[in-house]
């Protein structure tokens, strides 16, 4: 999400904010931008991989990153009316993985 009363002229990184936590981003800390300005952070990311390997069942609903109707979402923020699909937490791995200047990696299993 951006930031409320930020400029879409002149973004700064801080301007946006994870969907699921509502963290700024930082250089510290992996950002993936999903659809319409909605963004994960790895550590948010690592959360949902973390319920998705204990093998909860997925809900169906609107998922924040694609904004698609999907079946198979696997993580709703605890703090926020956000969550995330399946399709959306293998993209962001794959993004994360593929970009060596990430200082991200899955959780350990
Ligand atoms: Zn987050
Ligand atoms: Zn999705």
């Amino acid at each position: 999400m951006h930031r409320p009363g930020s400029d879409p002229q002149d973004m700064q990184p801080t301007d946006f904010l994870c969907d699921f936590c509502e963290r700024p981003w930082s250089e510290r800390t992996p950002f993936i931008e999903g659809h319409h300005g909605s963004c994960i952070c790895g550590d948010c990311l690592s959360l949902a991989i973390v319920e998705r390997r204990g093998g909860g069942t997925a809900s169906s609903g609107s998922c924040t990153m694609c904004l698609e109707h999907r079946e198979d979402l696997r993580w709703r923020s605890p703090r926020r009316d956000a969550s995330i699909c399946d399709r959306c937490i293998d993209q962001a791995t794959t993004v994360f993985g593929k970009d060596r200047s990430i200082d991200w990696s899955p959780p350990a299993a």
